[in-house]
């Protein structure tokens, strides 16, 4: 991974032929919606406007769009798209028959888009993420990245708890061996590549954020300050992101059923000390009757309950990879 310097001449630019556009790539912006009346006519609009810059700067075809990814809105949010779309048709939707949340939006987006684009950008509609820096992506694609991550440097427009909340889920997710890019979020730039390797994922359980470093292809960052939202409210409260982490690490990761069993062989060693407390206890005499034979078999039982719990936990992580069903390994280049 490299970090984000990215001011190449047009004619650096590695890639220069494309499956869907001719000398420019047919870029997607892929934009999840969920009652978002409010901010989709002032968002829309500063969108546009960037694909006529893409356009004008050579750097993506005239046939770029955006995608509205429709979650299932309660409100005029289809309507609005769908009027979008007749005035310009570089507006596309598709509309999700209920709220499936986000990560399935996105996905249902992406896989739409897959069909006609040769890269995807995935943004908010409520734009806190800056969509001038869609131009930077862009280049490192040109350039040959495959994904590229944004990255907050500055969370400071977010609340404290939601700051400090988030650093922390990350620092779990980490230490348990889930590998993903700290403070980014779903603003990602992917290759027509990427995403024919994310349609190898046909897992149920949706996390995004894992599973592109999980397809590993060549990748690059870039950076910038998360702003607060144009306009509306926050769909994402404190419970529906402890959900979201708790899903991340659940989908990623059998490791905290190994601890169990980690747990399970310290208290085992543990046990010598507390037989010797025990014993010391019954021998001079501060014990009542039955106490150490109960505290004795408390204390075995339990970590041998553990360990057996920490060794079925083994297996069920086994059947939970095989289910999962995911490629093996992603070829990334071919000299045959
Ligand atoms: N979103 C969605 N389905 C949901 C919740 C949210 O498609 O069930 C979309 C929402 O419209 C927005 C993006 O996901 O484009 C991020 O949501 P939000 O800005 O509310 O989250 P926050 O930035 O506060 O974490
Ligand atoms: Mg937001």
């Amino acid at each position: 991974m490299t970090s984000d310097n990215p001011t190449p001449a047009a004619k650096d630019f590695r890639r220069t032929e494309f499956v869907h556009g001719g000398d420019a790539p047919v870029l997607a912006i892929v934009i999840p919606c969920y009652n978002e009346e409010a901010v989709l006519p002032i968002s829309v609009p500063v969108l546009l406007q960037l694909l006529d810059r893409l356009r004008e700067s050579g750097m993506a075809s005239p046939q770029s769009y955006l995608l509205m990814s429709n979650d299932g809105s309660r409100d005029r949010t289809w309507e609005i798209i769908e009027e979008m779309h007749r005035a310009d048709n570089r507006v596309k939707g598709i509309s999700l028959a209920h709220n499936r949340g986000q990560q399935n939006a996105l996905l249902a987006g992406l896989m739409a888009a897959r069909e006609t684009c040769d890269v995807a950008v995935t943004i908010d509609v409520d734009l806190q993420d800056p969509p001038e820096k869609i131009v930077d992506m862009m280049q490192l694609y040109l350039e040959g990245k495959d994904i590229v991550y944004g990255v907050r440097s500055d969370r400071s427009s977010d609340t404290w708890f939601k700051r400090n909340s988030a650093h922390c889920f990350y620092r779990v997710q980490k230490s348990l061996g889930l590998e993903t890019i700290y403070d980014h979020s779903e603003f990602r730039l992917m290759s027509l590549r990427a995403l024919d390797l994310l349609s190898e994922y046909p897992e149920k359980n949706l996390f995004l954020r894992g599973i592109f470093p999980h397809i590993g292809l060549d990748s690059a960052i870039v950076t910038y300050p998360r702003t607060e939202r144009l306009a509306g409210e926050t769909k994402y409260p404190f419970t529906k992101m402890l959900a979201f982490s708790i899903d991340g690490i659940t989908s990623f990761t059998a490791q905290p059923m190994r601890l169990i069993f980690f747990v399970g062989c310290v208290l085992l060693l543990a046990d010598i000390f507390v037989a010797i407390w025990v014993l010391v206890s019954y021998f001079s005499g501060h014990s009542i009757w039955g106490w150490s034979s109960l505290m004795l078999s408390i204390w075995f039982l339990g970590s041998l309950i553990l360990i057996a719990l920490g060794i079925i936990g083994e297996y069920v992580g086994k059947i939970f990879n095989e289910v999962k069903n995911r490629p093996r390994y992603a070829i990334k280049d071919k000299l045959i």
